[in-house]
Protein backbone atom coordinates (compact mmCIF):
# COMPACT_ATOMS: atom_id res chain seq x y z
CA UNK A 1 0.00 0.00 0.00
CA UNK A 2 1.54 3.69 -0.57
CA UNK A 3 2.11 5.95 2.55
CA UNK A 4 -1.07 7.71 3.27
CA UNK A 5 -0.48 11.40 3.07
CA UNK A 6 0.13 12.41 6.62
CA UNK A 7 -1.67 15.78 8.09
CA UNK A 8 -1.32 14.97 11.63
CA UNK A 9 -0.60 17.69 13.81
CA UNK A 10 2.30 15.65 15.98
CA UNK A 11 4.28 13.10 16.53
CA UNK A 12 3.71 13.88 12.39
CA UNK A 13 5.17 13.14 9.29
CA UNK A 14 9.10 12.96 9.01
CA UNK A 15 11.27 12.32 5.74
CA UNK A 16 10.69 8.40 4.58
CA UNK A 17 14.54 8.24 4.05
CA UNK A 18 15.24 9.24 7.62
CA UNK A 19 12.42 6.80 8.45
CA UNK A 20 14.74 4.19 6.54
CA UNK A 21 18.08 5.36 8.04
CA UNK A 22 16.53 5.18 11.23
CA UNK A 23 15.32 1.57 11.52
CA UNK A 24 18.61 0.80 10.04
CA UNK A 25 20.27 1.68 12.39
CA UNK A 26 18.24 0.09 15.19
CA UNK A 27 19.76 -3.34 13.93
CA UNK A 28 22.56 -2.02 12.54
CA UNK A 29 24.56 1.71 13.48
CA UNK A 30 26.48 2.30 10.73
CA UNK A 31 28.39 -0.82 10.80
CA UNK A 32 29.38 -1.05 14.04
CA UNK A 33 27.31 -4.85 14.08
CA UNK A 34 25.25 -2.81 17.64
CA UNK A 35 22.09 -1.04 17.82
CA UNK A 36 22.04 3.10 18.01
CA UNK A 37 19.64 1.15 21.17
CA UNK A 38 22.05 -0.53 22.60
CA UNK A 39 25.50 1.48 22.87
CA UNK A 40 26.43 3.41 25.50
CA UNK A 41 25.67 7.55 25.31
CA UNK A 42 29.19 8.24 26.32
CA UNK A 43 30.21 6.15 23.34
CA UNK A 44 32.49 8.58 20.99
CA UNK A 45 29.80 7.30 18.07
CA UNK A 46 26.89 8.41 20.29
CA UNK A 47 29.08 11.34 21.28
CA UNK A 48 29.58 12.17 17.75
CA UNK A 49 25.82 11.86 17.17
CA UNK A 50 24.95 14.53 19.91
CA UNK A 51 27.25 16.54 18.75
CA UNK A 52 26.49 17.00 15.22
CA UNK A 53 22.88 17.09 16.25
CA UNK A 54 23.57 20.45 18.30
CA UNK A 55 25.90 21.64 15.82
CA UNK A 56 23.34 21.33 12.93
CA UNK A 57 20.69 23.05 15.31
CA UNK A 58 22.44 26.26 15.64
CA UNK A 59 23.51 25.61 11.71
CA UNK A 60 20.08 25.44 10.38
CA UNK A 61 19.17 28.48 12.60
CA UNK A 62 22.33 30.51 11.83
CA UNK A 63 22.89 30.95 15.15
CA UNK A 64 26.51 29.88 14.83
CA UNK A 65 29.18 31.92 16.91
CA UNK A 66 26.79 34.04 18.34
CA UNK A 67 26.77 33.32 21.90
CA UNK A 68 24.53 30.46 21.45
CA UNK A 69 24.57 27.27 23.06
CA UNK A 70 21.67 24.00 21.77
CA UNK A 71 20.76 21.53 24.21
CA UNK A 72 19.18 18.36 24.61
CA UNK A 73 16.71 17.92 27.11
CA UNK A 74 13.86 15.58 28.05
CA UNK A 75 10.14 16.30 29.11
CA UNK A 76 8.95 17.80 26.23
CA UNK A 77 7.82 22.02 25.55
CA UNK A 78 5.84 21.41 28.76
CA UNK A 79 8.43 21.15 31.06
CA UNK A 80 9.91 23.98 29.49
CA UNK A 81 6.94 26.05 30.66
CA UNK A 82 8.13 25.32 33.91
CA UNK A 83 11.77 25.25 33.34
CA UNK A 84 12.12 28.49 31.04
CA UNK A 85 10.33 30.27 34.73
CA UNK A 86 12.78 28.28 36.99
CA UNK A 87 16.01 29.77 35.07
CA UNK A 88 15.10 33.30 34.13
CA UNK A 89 12.08 34.59 36.30
CA UNK A 90 12.82 36.33 39.68
CA UNK A 91 10.09 39.10 39.93
CA UNK A 92 7.75 39.33 36.76
CA UNK A 93 7.82 38.34 33.37
CA UNK A 94 4.76 39.09 30.44
CA UNK A 95 3.72 36.73 28.09
CA UNK A 96 1.58 36.81 25.06
CA UNK A 97 -1.36 34.47 25.57
CA UNK A 98 -2.25 33.53 21.60
CA UNK A 99 -3.67 29.60 22.39
CA UNK A 100 -3.52 26.43 24.60
CA UNK A 101 0.38 25.81 24.78
CA UNK A 102 0.47 29.97 25.62
CA UNK A 103 -1.96 29.47 28.57
CA UNK A 104 -0.36 26.41 29.66
CA UNK A 105 2.88 27.87 30.07
CA UNK A 106 1.45 30.39 32.09
CA UNK A 107 0.29 28.65 34.71
CA UNK A 108 3.31 26.33 34.92
CA UNK A 109 5.49 29.92 35.10
CA UNK A 110 3.00 31.35 37.72
CA UNK A 111 4.36 28.87 39.97
CA UNK A 112 7.37 30.79 39.87
CA UNK A 113 6.95 34.38 40.24
CA UNK A 114 4.47 37.53 38.96
CA UNK A 115 3.31 36.89 34.97
CA UNK A 116 1.79 39.79 32.95
CA UNK A 117 -0.71 38.55 30.05
CA UNK A 118 0.62 41.07 27.89
CA UNK A 119 -2.06 40.22 25.31
CA UNK A 120 -4.47 37.77 25.25
CA UNK A 121 -6.74 36.46 21.78
CA UNK A 122 -8.50 33.86 24.14
CA UNK A 123 -11.74 36.01 24.15
CA UNK A 124 -12.53 34.67 20.33
CA UNK A 125 -11.27 30.74 20.87
CA UNK A 126 -7.68 32.57 19.63
CA UNK A 127 -8.53 32.47 16.17
CA UNK A 128 -6.03 35.72 15.95
CA UNK A 129 -2.97 36.84 17.04
CA UNK A 130 -2.89 39.82 19.44
CA UNK A 131 -1.44 43.13 17.75
CA UNK A 132 -0.41 46.68 18.81
CA UNK A 133 -0.07 46.15 22.94
CA UNK A 134 2.19 48.12 25.14
CA UNK A 135 5.39 46.14 26.85
CA UNK A 136 6.22 47.55 30.24
CA UNK A 137 9.72 48.04 31.24
CA UNK A 138 11.33 45.84 33.88
CA UNK A 139 10.25 42.46 32.62
CA UNK A 140 12.66 39.59 33.39
CA UNK A 141 11.44 38.55 29.56
CA UNK A 142 9.12 38.22 27.27
CA UNK A 143 7.60 35.09 26.45
CA UNK A 144 5.66 33.95 23.05
CA UNK A 145 4.62 31.02 21.06
CA UNK A 146 5.62 31.66 17.65
CA UNK A 147 3.23 28.63 16.05
CA UNK A 148 -0.05 27.84 17.22
CA UNK A 149 -0.48 24.16 16.84
CA UNK A 150 -4.03 23.57 17.96
CA UNK A 151 -5.80 26.93 16.35
CA UNK A 152 -3.50 27.63 13.31
CA UNK A 153 -2.33 30.90 13.97
CA UNK A 154 1.54 31.79 13.42
CA UNK A 155 3.35 35.28 14.58
CA UNK A 156 4.54 37.11 11.72
CA UNK A 157 6.51 39.23 13.98
CA UNK A 158 7.98 39.76 16.77
CA UNK A 159 7.72 41.90 19.17
CA UNK A 160 11.28 44.17 19.64
CA UNK A 161 12.28 44.69 23.15
CA UNK A 162 15.89 46.18 23.50
CA UNK A 163 17.40 44.67 26.76
CA UNK A 164 14.63 42.71 27.93
CA UNK A 165 14.82 38.99 26.68
CA UNK A 166 12.59 37.28 23.97
CA UNK A 167 11.76 33.94 25.16
CA UNK A 168 9.85 32.29 22.45
CA UNK A 169 8.17 28.09 21.98
CA UNK A 170 8.73 27.45 18.68
CA UNK A 171 7.54 23.38 19.12
CA UNK A 172 5.24 23.81 15.63
CA UNK A 173 7.28 26.02 13.61
CA UNK A 174 11.11 25.53 14.09
CA UNK A 175 13.24 25.32 11.06
CA UNK A 176 10.18 25.91 8.77
CA UNK A 177 11.22 28.97 7.65
CA UNK A 178 14.57 31.63 7.48
CA UNK A 179 13.74 34.29 9.50
CA UNK A 180 16.27 36.61 12.15
CA UNK A 181 16.50 33.56 14.65
CA UNK A 182 18.96 36.09 16.88
CA UNK A 183 15.98 38.43 18.06
CA UNK A 184 15.18 35.56 20.36
CA UNK A 185 16.82 34.61 23.50
CA UNK A 186 16.04 31.42 24.33
CA UNK A 187 14.01 28.66 21.79
CA UNK A 188 12.99 25.51 22.48
CA UNK A 189 10.76 22.81 20.84
CA UNK A 190 9.28 19.37 21.28
CA UNK A 191 10.90 17.52 19.00
CA UNK A 192 8.32 15.61 17.76
CA UNK A 193 6.47 18.28 15.86
CA UNK A 194 9.18 19.08 13.12
CA UNK A 195 12.58 17.82 13.72
CA UNK A 196 12.40 13.85 15.52
CA UNK A 197 10.61 11.29 17.10
CA UNK A 198 8.97 12.76 20.69
CA UNK A 199 11.04 12.30 23.78
CA UNK A 200 14.06 15.04 23.27
CA UNK A 201 13.48 18.95 23.61
CA UNK A 202 15.62 21.26 21.51
CA UNK A 203 16.95 24.62 23.58
CA UNK A 204 19.08 27.08 22.20
CA UNK A 205 19.77 30.05 24.73
CA UNK A 206 21.97 32.89 24.42
CA UNK A 207 24.27 32.26 27.31
CA UNK A 208 24.55 35.79 28.70
CA UNK A 209 20.84 35.87 30.01
CA UNK A 210 21.54 32.65 32.13
CA UNK A 211 22.63 32.69 35.76
CA UNK A 212 20.84 36.08 36.89
CA UNK A 213 17.87 34.55 39.06
CA UNK A 214 18.64 33.73 43.40
CA UNK A 215 16.95 31.00 43.29
CA UNK A 216 18.72 27.36 43.79
CA UNK A 217 17.91 25.47 40.29
CA UNK A 218 17.94 21.62 40.48
CA UNK A 219 20.46 19.75 38.40
CA UNK A 220 17.71 18.34 35.78
CA UNK A 221 16.41 22.14 35.60
CA UNK A 222 19.47 23.73 35.17
CA UNK A 223 20.05 25.12 31.53
CA UNK A 224 24.15 26.29 32.83
CA UNK A 225 24.66 23.00 33.65
CA UNK A 226 23.56 21.01 30.99
CA UNK A 227 25.87 23.25 28.73
CA UNK A 228 28.73 22.26 30.65
CA UNK A 229 27.83 18.78 30.55
CA UNK A 230 27.07 19.20 26.72
CA UNK A 231 23.58 17.70 27.26
CA UNK A 232 25.09 14.62 28.82
CA UNK A 233 23.92 15.43 32.59
CA UNK A 234 22.43 11.82 32.38
CA UNK A 235 21.29 9.66 29.74
CA UNK A 236 20.12 11.85 26.86
CA UNK A 237 17.23 10.28 24.93
CA UNK A 238 19.51 9.00 22.38
CA UNK A 239 17.34 7.70 19.83
CA UNK A 240 15.28 10.90 19.33
CA UNK A 241 18.45 12.67 19.39
CA UNK A 242 19.37 10.43 16.64
CA UNK A 243 16.55 10.60 14.33
CA UNK A 244 16.68 14.47 14.52
CA UNK A 245 20.24 14.63 13.58
CA UNK A 246 19.13 12.15 10.63
CA UNK A 247 16.20 15.07 10.14
CA UNK A 248 18.34 18.06 10.38
CA UNK A 249 21.15 16.47 7.73
CA UNK A 250 18.25 15.97 5.52
CA UNK A 251 16.96 20.08 5.96
CA UNK A 252 21.03 20.80 5.29
CA UNK A 253 20.82 18.49 2.17
CA UNK A 254 17.59 19.94 0.84
CA UNK A 255 18.95 23.57 1.15
CA UNK A 256 18.12 24.36 4.89
CA UNK A 257 15.13 26.61 6.27
CA UNK A 258 15.20 29.14 3.16
CA UNK A 259 14.72 26.41 0.86
CA UNK A 260 12.12 24.55 2.78
CA UNK A 261 10.42 27.90 3.34
CA UNK A 262 9.77 28.40 -0.10
CA UNK A 263 7.87 24.48 0.00
CA UNK A 264 6.33 25.59 3.03
CA UNK A 265 4.48 28.40 1.46
CA UNK A 266 3.63 26.73 -1.45
CA UNK A 267 1.95 24.12 0.12
CA UNK A 268 0.13 26.93 2.71
CA UNK A 269 -1.05 28.87 -0.68
CA UNK A 270 -2.06 25.80 -2.40
CA UNK A 271 -4.34 24.86 0.50
CA UNK A 272 -5.61 28.22 1.87
CA UNK A 273 -6.79 29.55 -1.41
CA UNK A 274 -8.77 26.32 -1.96
CA UNK A 275 -10.22 26.92 1.26
CA UNK A 276 -11.44 30.33 0.17
CA UNK A 277 -12.63 29.44 -2.89
CA UNK A 278 -14.58 26.54 -2.14
CA UNK A 279 -18.10 27.28 -1.50
CA UNK A 280 -18.94 23.93 1.27
CA UNK A 281 -15.99 25.60 3.48
CA UNK A 282 -14.31 28.37 5.63
CA UNK A 283 -11.00 29.00 7.70
CA UNK A 284 -11.06 29.13 11.23
CA UNK A 285 -8.51 31.89 11.74
CA UNK A 286 -7.89 36.12 10.83
CA UNK A 287 -6.39 35.96 7.23
CA UNK A 288 -3.41 37.72 7.48
CA UNK A 289 -2.50 35.52 10.82
CA UNK A 290 -2.42 31.95 9.07
CA UNK A 291 -0.17 29.45 10.03
CA UNK A 292 2.38 28.03 7.53
CA UNK A 293 2.35 24.54 9.66
CA UNK A 294 -1.34 23.84 10.74
CA UNK A 295 -4.09 24.97 8.17
CA UNK A 296 -7.38 24.87 10.03
CA UNK A 297 -10.84 24.89 8.62
CA UNK A 298 -14.48 23.86 8.79
CA UNK A 299 -16.90 22.81 7.12
CA UNK A 300 -20.02 25.44 6.85
CA UNK A 301 -22.68 23.04 6.81
CA UNK A 302 -21.25 20.49 9.59
CA UNK A 303 -23.84 18.13 8.87
CA UNK A 304 -21.87 17.07 5.75
CA UNK A 305 -19.07 15.89 7.99
CA UNK A 306 -19.59 12.53 8.14
CA UNK A 307 -19.39 12.55 3.84
CA UNK A 308 -16.52 14.30 3.85
CA UNK A 309 -14.83 12.12 6.42
CA UNK A 310 -15.45 9.12 4.05
CA UNK A 311 -13.97 11.15 1.13
CA UNK A 312 -10.82 11.78 2.82
CA UNK A 313 -10.22 8.91 4.27
CA UNK A 314 -11.01 6.90 1.00
CA UNK A 315 -8.02 9.32 -0.84
CA UNK A 316 -5.76 7.71 1.96
CA UNK A 317 -5.36 10.71 3.65
CA UNK A 318 -4.53 10.58 7.58
CA UNK A 319 -4.83 12.68 10.57
CA UNK A 320 -6.79 15.74 9.31
CA UNK A 321 -9.28 16.14 12.30
CA UNK A 322 -9.06 19.18 14.22
CA UNK A 323 -8.46 19.52 17.37
CA UNK A 324 -11.48 19.30 20.09
CA UNK A 325 -11.33 22.86 21.44
CA UNK A 326 -11.51 23.78 17.65
CA UNK A 327 -13.39 21.14 15.71
CA UNK A 328 -13.55 20.88 11.82
CA UNK A 329 -10.32 19.97 10.37
CA UNK A 330 -6.19 20.60 10.58
CA UNK A 331 -3.74 20.43 8.12
CA UNK A 332 -0.62 19.86 9.81
CA UNK A 333 1.79 20.51 6.55
CA UNK A 334 5.35 20.41 8.32
CA UNK A 335 8.59 20.36 6.18
CA UNK A 336 8.38 16.61 5.07
CA UNK A 337 5.16 16.71 4.03
CA UNK A 338 5.19 17.00 0.09
CA UNK A 339 3.29 19.47 -2.23
CA UNK A 340 1.48 16.04 -3.49
CA UNK A 341 0.01 15.35 -0.39
CA UNK A 342 -2.08 18.80 -0.30
CA UNK A 343 -2.78 18.30 -3.73
CA UNK A 344 -4.51 15.35 -2.91
CA UNK A 345 -6.69 16.99 -0.05
CA UNK A 346 -7.48 19.89 -2.14
CA UNK A 347 -8.33 17.49 -5.22
CA UNK A 348 -10.48 15.60 -2.81
CA UNK A 349 -11.93 19.03 -1.67
CA UNK A 350 -12.92 19.89 -4.79
CA UNK A 351 -14.77 16.36 -5.44
CA UNK A 352 -16.40 17.27 -2.41
CA UNK A 353 -17.84 20.35 -3.58
CA UNK A 354 -19.18 18.99 -7.15
CA UNK A 355 -20.79 16.01 -5.79
CA UNK A 356 -22.99 17.59 -2.97
C1 LIG B 1 2.88 20.24 20.93
C2 LIG B 1 3.19 21.53 21.52
C3 LIG B 1 3.54 21.67 22.88
C4 LIG B 1 3.55 20.51 23.83
O1 LIG B 1 4.63 19.69 23.57
P1 LIG B 1 5.01 18.46 24.49
O2 LIG B 1 6.35 18.08 23.96
O3 LIG B 1 3.95 17.43 24.30
O4 LIG B 1 5.08 18.94 25.91
C5 LIG B 1 3.88 22.92 23.34
N1 LIG B 1 3.87 24.00 22.54
C6 LIG B 1 3.53 23.90 21.23
C7 LIG B 1 3.54 25.13 20.38
C8 LIG B 1 3.19 22.67 20.68
O5 LIG B 1 2.85 22.58 19.39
Amino acid sequence: MDRPHNFSAGPCILPLEVFEKASQSVIDFDGSGLSILEISHRSPAFVEVIEKARALALEQLNLNNKGYKALFMQGGASMQFLMTAYNLLERKAGYLDTGTWSANAIKEASNFGEIEVIASSKDSNYNYIPKNYAIPEGLDYLHCTSNNTIFGTQMKSFPELGETPLVCDMSSDIFSKNIDYSQFDLIYAGAQKNMGPAGATLIVVKEDILGKVSRNIPSMMNYELFIKKESMFNTPPVFSVYVSMLTLEWLARKGGVSVIEKKNQAKADLIYSEIDRNSLFEGFTAKEDRSMMNATFTLKDGSLAPRFDKLWKSANINGLNGHRSVGGYRASMYNALSLESVQVLVDAMKHFEKTI
